[in-house]
């Protein structure tokens, strides 16, 4: 099928079958990826609207107990320095995201399941909604926990929970884990995530190694049927000390910008298939170009998470090569990026939580 037969379709809302969103993902020439674009970015206007919404990322430790065979972070990574912020570096970076009126902030790590851990975060975040008045969203992304965790985490005041399935294909997640790590408790627990009551996000690396464009869209599809909140999803990038990067030399320029091409195609054709639910622009997009996440907002994502870590740790966070705004501080990353979105067209959802229209359409009937 012809891809601008494909996109009338999805503007007269059809259900597009997994072959036509391969078909879309497959697009290469410049004409044909301008239309996908604009097909995205006009779905984009009709659902979420030309608005940013901020979220302050808090990376608040790498200490990690999985060994994710692509993750700069993983246990079995001796060449990082590792690190655990305490509870009042927590609340004090959520609280400059909150006087810097981002509506929301992100507190993410690598993954610990002990309970002191557990209770550590707890308190930081019961101390965040009390201190913000419960004004400032806050988005959790600490991995696989127990049902009853995430309740205990979602009584303490957090709202949204991000954890991404990374691939649906079992064969590929199984190559890219160690056999302990399993699809299918990553499933469990995002089933859990949304019986407790969380808006859910989930999403997938793409450009992994061995991964198809039918994968990719069988992906787009599992989004759909589990019918997520929000997408927050991204292009793999090999980091050097890791079993993966170890295979594959750094990436040059041709490759850095396919993997940005298609990590923009999946923002685009997720947004045509999902329409409602918010899109972040991954930061691993600014990896492969520096406006990589303002032409992430371009191709139909809404949500951009500006690192407010504090500075002296963000070295220590490097999930891939290249990770960009590791010398910057939180100001300069606000600065910077506003200034950037306004030149897009769009403007900043300042001082709002920016719940996806998908959530409150599900919730309120
Ligand atoms: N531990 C939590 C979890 O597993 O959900 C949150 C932290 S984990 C480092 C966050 C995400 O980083 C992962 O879901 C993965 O998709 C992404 N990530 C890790 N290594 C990456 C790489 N080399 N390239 C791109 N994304 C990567």
């Amino acid at each position: 099928m012809m891809i601008a037969a494909i996109l009338d379709k999805a503007r007269r809302k059809a259900e597009l079958s997994v072959e036509e969103i391969e078909a879309l993902l497959s697009v290469s020439d410049q004409e044909e990826l301008k239309a996908l674009y604009d097909c995205a970015y006009f779905i984009k206007e009709q659902y979420v609207g030309k608005i940013a919404y901020f979220r302050g990322i808090i990376e608040c430790s790498n200490l990690c107990i999985k060994d994710c065979y692509y993750c700069g972070i993983r246990r079995s990574n001796t060449k990082v320095e590792r690190f655990q912020m305490d509870e009042e570096e927590i609340v004090r970076e959520a609280l400059w995201a909150h006087e810097a009126e981002y509506g929301s902030c992100v507190i993410q790590s690598g993954e610990r399941r002990d309970e002191a851990y557990i209770a550590l975060i707890e308190r930081a975040v019961k101390r965040i909604a009390e201190a913000t008045k419960g004004e400032l969203g806050i988005t959790l992304s600490l991995g696989e926990q127990e049902e009853a965790t995430y309740a205990r985490w979602k009584k303490a005041g957090a709202h949204r929970y991000l954890l991404r399935i990374e691939t649906t294909n079992p064969a590929l997640y199984a190559r890219i884990h160690p056999a302990d790590h399993s699809l299918e408790v990553r499933m469990a627990c995002l089933a859990a995530l949304r019986r407790t009551g969380y808006q859910v996000g989930t999403g997938v690396m793409m450009g992994l190694p061995g991964q198809t464009l039918r994968d990719l869209a069988n992906d787009i599809l599992f989004l759909k049927e589990i019918d997520v909140d929000m997408v927050g999803m991204g292009p793999y990038i090999p980091h050097a000390d890791t079993p993966m990067g170890m295979e594959v030399p750094a990436y040059d320029e041709a490759q850095r910008m396919a993997a940005l091409e298609l990590g923009l195609k999946m923002i685009a054709v997720t947004r045509i298939v999902l329409r409602d639910v918010n899109i972040a622009a991954a930061t691993a997009l600014q990896a492969l170009e520096y406006t990589g996440r303002e032409q992430g907002l371009r191709c139909g994502a809404n949500v951009i998470m500006p690192n407010v870590t504090e500075t002296k740790y963000r070295a220590s966070y490097q999930l891939y090569d290249n990770k960009p705004c590791t010398d910057e501080n939180s100001s300069m990353c606000r600065g910077c990026l506003s200034g950037r979105i306004k030149g897009i067209g769009e403007t900043i959802g300042f001082n709002e939580r920016g719940d996806s229209p998908h959530y409150r359409r599900r919730t309120e009937g």
